[in-house]
């Protein structure tokens, strides 16, 4: 019998316990023990139903083309809870000398697939229309070295399309600035794309004729009953004595064939260790066992973010622009990161006669609002609602919730750290690591990287029976 300590009840050691539980009841000889450090499971996912609106504190959705979590859902026989975003209100604005301007209809991110609604837009001056006009003559980079994204999207379109798209959507997405996350690690879909056809636009006008068949999926997708129900039935889904809360690991010590874990005032003996912490976590808690890895760890830089949600009455409904919300680019000197219309984003998370905004703030633009109190924070994102849309209506009810140094940043260099991280990790015993700090942030990535982290822990058992 193997046993297994995770480390992080988040969705990423959820993922990795589930994963381990299918395996034991299908007479597996492994058992596992989940610590989690906070009185409940789930990590940065949390939603709170108030007043008919179903509120989420992290994630809202995820994306749909990234299939680990609705899989994972639907094994949990959760398909009728699936439910995509209400993609006829897709509608993303960008803030612009204090006005709300449309993303153009056709832009892939950065790239313009259609000619007109690019053309026309206000969005872009006439210069960057050019360099979208040239671009389609678009060499491929001969260059091996990895680049931030911002000088990426500075070669292909220029200057004003990294200021008003590409650093906006970066920051409300990862809460991350384009000028330090690494293109190789973040979005290498676009440096594939460089590749194989120089220009960005004549690649996606490629890729679009073949997937055409795939155009009616949601962007997102979301749960009806909140995201926080995928954590539940994970939960209900796992051995109740494996499963300790308030449990904070606060050493690892290799031994010959496993690991001491240190946890409250016992040291439990485990065969192997998936570490599902963030991954400055897992730094101090390795810091004793390699030095070099734990180094590594640490240079994973986190950022910390805040949402902010406000419901209001009909009136403010009717008076709020249609779309999924807006984006704020950092000129534009606001704490207000992101956005959300949640009402036309995600229809039935509001009442008819509520609209229910949702508002980002933090990342590393704006590190130090996270001190600030609730209240301060509020009047905060009240202000800057008033100066944006011209909201003065007293909000029904606000929710502030902070995450401290949850999500990771992936900056330059971020697959070469990697493959340190994975050189210094054979030097120990059987050590598997999950979560947001490796390869992808979203929580289909990190559900993948839960799964993926039992899958290399047994099959280094399957070849080492001993
Ligand atoms: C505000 C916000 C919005 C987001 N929005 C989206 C979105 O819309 N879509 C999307 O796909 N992704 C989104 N993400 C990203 C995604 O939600 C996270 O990357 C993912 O949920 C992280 O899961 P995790 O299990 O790896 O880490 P976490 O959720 O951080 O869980 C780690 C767990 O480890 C525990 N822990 C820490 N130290 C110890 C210890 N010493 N011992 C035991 N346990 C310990 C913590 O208490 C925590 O429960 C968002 C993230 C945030 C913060």
């Amino acid at each position: 019998m193997k046993s297994i300590a995770i480390i992080g009840g988040g969705i990423s050691g959820l993922a990795a316990a589930f994963t381990l539980e299918a395996q034991r009841c299908a007479a597996s000889p492994v058992e596992y023990v989940l610590f989690e450090s906070s009185p409940r499971f789930g990590g940065v996912i949390a939603t709170e139903h108030v007043e008919n609106c179903l509120v989420e504190a992290g994630p809202d959705s995820f994306l749909t083309e990234k299939p680990w979590a609705a899989e994972l859902c639907r094994t949990l026989g959760l398909s009728d809870q699936l439910s995509g975003s209400n993609d006829a209100q897709r509608k993303t604005y960008i803030l612009v000398n204090n006005k709300l301007v449309a993303i153009p209809d056709g832009l892939m991110f950065m790239v313009p697939t259609k000619f007109m609604p690019t053309l026309l837009s206000p969005l872009f001056s006439f210069r960057t229309k050019l360099q979208m006009a040239r671009e389609w003559f678009h060499t491929s980079n001969q260059s091996a070295a990895d680049e931030t994204v911002a000088s990426f999207v500075e070669r292909h379109y220029g200057t004003e399309m990294v200021e008003r798209l590409a650093d906006p959507l970066l920051s409300g997405i990862y809460g991350g600035n384009a000028s330090h996350l690494s293109m190789r690690a973040v979005l290498p879909r676009f440096l594939e794309m460089e590749a194989r056809y120089g220009s960005l636009s004549r690649a996606m006008m490629a890729a679009r004729a073949k997937t055409a068949s795939n155009s009616a999926r949601p962007l997102f997708t979301s749960l009806k009953d909140g995201m926080q129900l995928m954590v539940d039935n994970l939960v209900a889904r796992l051995s109740p004595s494996a499963l300790h809360l308030n449990r904070p690991v606060q050493s690892l010590r290799p031994q010959e064939n496993g690991w001491m874990v240190s946890a409250g005032d016992e040291s439990y003996p485990f065969d192997a260790v998936i570490m599902a912490t963030p991954a400055h976590i897992a730094a101090t808690l390795l810091q004793d066992a390699s030095h070099d890895l734990s180094t590594e760890l640490r240079a994973i830089p986190y950022i910390s973010s805040v949402t902010v949600t406000l419901a209001y009455d009909q009136n403010v409904r009717a008076m709020l622009p249609s779309g999924f919300g807006f984006l704020v680019p950092r000129i534009e000197g606001k704490h207000l990161l992101a956005t959300t219309f949640v009402h036309n984003k995600f229809s039935h998370r509001a009442p008819a006669d509520r609209a229910l905004i949702r508002c980002f703030l933090g990342g590393s633009r704006d590190q130090q609002i996270l001190p600030s109190s609730d209240e301060e924070i509020v009047r905060i994102v009240r202000e800057e609602l008033q100066q944006i849309l011209g909201l003065a209506a007293e909000p029904i009810f606000t929710r502030v919730y902070k995450w401290n140094a949850a999500m990771a940043q992936y900056t330059l260099g971020h697959l070469e750290r990697l493959q340190r991280i994975r050189h210094f990790s054979q030097g120990l015993p059987a050590l598997a690591l999950a979560g947001n700090g490796y390869s992808g942030i979203g929580v289909p990535d990190c559900v993948r990287s839960g799964v993926d982290a039992v899958t290399a822990l047994t099959a280094n058992y399957s070849r080492n029976p001993q």
